[in-house]
C-alpha cells in the first residue's frame, strides 16, 4: 500500500483550523463564543476541555469553561444553560460528557438552543439531520464524511457499513452517508455475522471501543476503512482496527492516533463558526 493511503486527518484537520481562523479575520467584529460546560472532575473529560481551550485561542474563538460541582441539581444545571442561551456573546454551548448519573445527557441536550448546540444533539438539529435539511450535526461525523471528500474517497453508491450505533457518531454518519448517496448498514452487538457483513463494505467504519477488533477477516480489498474508535491500553492509544493486519490490504486507512480524532476538534471550531454566522445573518438582516 502507498504511503498516500493512509489519511492524515491531523494534517486535514491543520488544513480546516487554518480556514476557520482566516474567516473569522476575515469577518471581523465580535469574534466567536463557545461556551463548553463541564460537571465534576473527570480526569479525560478536563484534559478533553483543556484541548478544546487551546484550539479555540488559536483560531480567534472566545472560550469560556463554566466548571460545576459533581452535586449540582439538574434543575440547576438547566438554569446555566438558561443563562447561556440568552447571553449574545455565546454563538455555541456544549455540555462535555459523560454527565453524573443523576442527570440526563438527553434532557440537557434538548435545553440547550438548537442554534448553539454544537455537538448537535438537540432533537431538532438530530431531525434536521434525517430530514436532510440544514442545522448543525455531530462533529465527529461531519469530520468524517470532510476527510473523505477531501480524500477523494468515492461514497456516491458506495456501500458502506458503520459499526456502532451511538447517538454521537454511528447514528448521524449514517444519515450524512445517506445524504451522499451511499447505502447504509449499521451494526451492533446483535448483527449476526458481523464478518461477512462488513467484508462486502467499501466504506467500513468502527466505532466500538474494543481495541484492534477489527481484524484482516473483516475487510473488502481496497475498501476505505475509518477508525473512530479509540482505547487506552498498556501499549498507548488503540483504534478499533488492526491497523498492520487492515493496512496492506484495504485501499485507504485511517490512523490511530492522528486519524479521525484531530477532526473532532477542528469541525467544533467549525460548528461554532457556523453559529456565530447565523448571528452575523441574523444581525444584518
Ligand atoms: P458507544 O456508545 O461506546 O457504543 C459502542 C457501539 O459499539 C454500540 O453501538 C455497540 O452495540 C457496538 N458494539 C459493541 N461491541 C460490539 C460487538 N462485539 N460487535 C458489534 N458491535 C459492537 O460508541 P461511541 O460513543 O460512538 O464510541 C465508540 C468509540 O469511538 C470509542 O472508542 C470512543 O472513544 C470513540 N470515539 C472517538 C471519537 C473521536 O473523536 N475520535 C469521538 C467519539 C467516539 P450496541 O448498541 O448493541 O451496544
Amino acid at each position: 500500500m502507498t504511503e498516500s493511503s493512509v489519511l492524515s486527518g491531523r494534517a486535514f484537520a491543520k488544513e480546516v483550523r487554518r480556514n476557520i481562523k482566516d474567516e473569522i479575520l476575515r469577518v471581523g467584529g465580535r469574534p466567536p463564543g463557545l461556551a463548553v460546560i463541564i460537571v465534576g472532575d473527570d480526569p479525560a473529560s478536563s484534559v478533553y476541555v483543556a484541548m478544546k481551550e487551546k484550539a479555540c485561542g488559536k483560531v480567534g474563538i472566545e472560550s469560556t469553561v463554566v466548571r460545576l460541582k459533581e452535586s449540582i441539581s439538574q434543575e440547576n444545571l438547566l438554569q446555566e444553560i438558561d443563562r447561556l442561551n440568552e447571553d449574545p456573546s455565546v454563538d455555541g454551548i456544549l455540555c462535555q460528557l459523560p454527565l453524573p448519573g443523576h442527570i440526563s445527557a438527553d434532557t440537557v441536550a434538548s435545553a440547550i438552543l438548537p442554534d448553539k448546540d454544537v455537538d448537535g444533539l438537540h432533537p431538532e438539529n438530530v431531525g434536521r439531520l434525517w430530514r436532510g435539511e440544514e442545522g448543525l450535526f455531530p462533529c465527529t461525523p461531519v469530520g468524517i464524511i470532510a476527510l473523505m471528500k477531501h480524500s477523494d474517497i468515492a461514497i456516491d453508491g458506495a456501500d458502506a457499513v458503520i459499526v456502532g450505533r451511538s447517538n454521537i457518531v454511528g447514528k448521524p454518519l449514517a444519515a450524512l452517508l445517506l445524504r451522499e448517496n451511499a447505502t447504509v448498514c449499521v451494526a451492533h452487538s446483535h448483527t449476526s455475522d458481523l464478518e461477512g457483513l462488513c467484508r462486502k463494505a467499501d466504506i467500513l467504519i468502527a466505532a466500538v471501543g474494543r481495541p484492534h477488533f477489527i481484524k484482516r477477516g473483516f475487510i473488502k480489498p481496497g475498501a476505505t476503512v475509518i477508525d473512530v474508535g479509540i482505547s487506552r491500553t498498556e501499549d498507548g492509544l488503540a483504534g478499533d482496527v488492526d491497523f498492520d493486519e487492515v493496512a496492506p490490504i484495504c485501499g485507504a486507512i485511517t490512523p490511530v492516533p492522528g486519524g479521525v480524532g484531530p477532526l473532532t476538534i477542528a469541525f467544533l471550531l467549525s460548528n461554532t463558526v457556523k453559529a456565530w454566522g447565523t448571528y452575523h445573518t441574523s444581525s444584518t438582516c
